[in-house]
């Protein structure tokens, strides 16, 4: 049992002596992995990336820190608003990850699944849902999710008001990608706004919401030219980089953190040097945890991982003179809401930009739209030039296995690539 593995047991144990236990011994190993990333950053990892996994850290250690200044959200919520109210975004699916990273997940999703859920449900539903249950994670000021772009969305958010006994806001986003959806969200973005000052009690002022907007929006079209510049580049990858960036591009969207990430990002490139073996665009999740995945791209030259869907859901082309519109904007056109041609489309696009040798679209367990559209998605792919692997797994849920079928098709498709 390595040193992480025990740590998630004494977690496990800490929370069913007392729930505040738990919390504290969680919050105490956090805060270590904290100042690990900040005075002894992984050595392969290029400066971008190092600021990068500690942003991703305090981002997750703000709410275990003030819970009372967190507000609960989904990944795609447009998290400009929480931050004008002076919340920190408390995001589910991240947290699930760093829940798992600590080999905590188990008793969590466990919990869950007494309490009612099914085991087919998203482990990262479950295991955030099991960590509030059992008391691990900490009542945060109020809840804020959207139905983008997943139904459990609806289920999971509505239980955990319940459990922590807050206030929650559902932003209920059209799945038709028309100018009449954008007005609708940009109604119900107005209503987040007085949502959020009535929980605080902070007002948000509008000229202060606009730069940030537009903060957004400059981050956006300068992580698009980072991604179309490194075409071409080697830039050592390991398999949490890619998911960080999808996070910290959605719930730390228009903070100065976040685009000084992308700035580094573009100045890494000014040495970076020449692409090195088979690059590969991930559509959906990664199962950071996998040994069989850590063996094909964790640091390697031979195969990298160049670019997460994830972190490129958001299109920088939204207007800015109304920030309320142009976050509505953004959440309509989100490239997974609509039919699923439009998410196909957009993968395409991004996987030429960065000029990959082929694509994998991870078909995480209990992720029914992604599930459901592997075949046209891979037929799309390879039509447009990409060899496309279909990869079953779980990208939080350690014990769902599968690690031998995991390792014989990377390892055929990383060699069919090669051939
Ligand atoms: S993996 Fe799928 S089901 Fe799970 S949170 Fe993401 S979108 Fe929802």
């Amino acid at each position: 049992m390595n040193v992480v593995e025990t740590f998630g047991k004494v977690v496990e144990k800490a929370a069913a002596k007392s729930p505040s236990l738990g919390r504290g011994v969680l919050r105490t190993g956090w805060e270590l992995e904290d100042l690990a990333f900040q005075y002894r950053p992984h050595r392969e990892s290029y400066p971008a990336d190092q600021y990068l996994a500690k942003l991703m850290m305090d981002a997750m250690l703000a709410p275990l820190r003030s819970p009372d200044e967190s507000a609960v959200c989904s990944i795609f919520t447009p998290c400009e608003l929480v931050h004008e109210a002076g919340l920190h975004p408390y995001n589910v699916e991240a947290m699930s990850c760093y829940l798992s990273a600590s080999f905590a997940e188990q008793g969590c999703i466990q919990a869950a699944e007494d309490d009612g859920l099914s085991d087919t449900l998203c482990s990262y539903h479950k295991t955030f849902v099991g960590a509030a249950l059992n008391g691990l994670l900490p009542r945060p000021r109020c809840i804020v999710y959207t139905n983008v772009t997943c139904d459990a969305n609806l289920l999971t958010f509505s239980k955990l008001a319940d459990i922590f006994e807050v206030p929650s806001f559902m932003i209920d986003v059209p799945m038709s990608v028309t100018d009449e959806s954008v007005r609708s969200v940009t109604d119900q973005l107005h209503e987040l706004k007085a949502f959020l000052e009535k929980t605080t009690g902070r007002p948000i002022h509008d000229d202060d919401l606009a730069s940030r907007v537009a903060r957004s929006q400059r981050t956006l079209q300068r992580f698009e030219t980072y991604q179309r510049e490194r075409a071409d580049k080697y830039v050592p990858a390991d398999l949490v980089t890619p998911l960080y960036s999808a996070m910290t591009a959605n719930i730390l969207l228009g903070t100065p953190e976040e685009e000084d990430y992308v700035e580094k990002c573009l100045r890494d490139l000014e040495t970076a040097p020449p692409k090195k073996g088979k690059t590969i665009y991930w559509m959906h999740t990664i199962p950071f945890w996998s040994s069989a995945t850590k063996d094909y791209f964790l640091f390697k030259e031979k195969a990298q991982i160049v670019g997460d869907e994830l972190s490129e859901v958001c299109n920088s082309d939204f207007p800015t003179t109304d920030p309320y519109e142009g976050m509505a904007y953004r959440m309509v056109h989100n490239a997974l809401n609509g039919p699923i041609e439009r998410r196909i489309n957009a993968g395409i696009r991004h996987a030429k930009d960065v000029h990959a040798d082929g694509v994998v679209w991870f078909n995480h367990w209990g992720c029914k739209h992604t599930l459901g559209a592997s075949r046209i998605a891979q037929k799309a792919f390879q039509e447009a030039g990409f060899p496309t692997l279909l990869l079953d797994g779980d990208g939080c849920d350690r014990a769902h296995g599968g690690e031998g079928q995991t390792s014989t098709r990377l390892g055929a498709f990383l060699e069919m690539l090669e051939a």
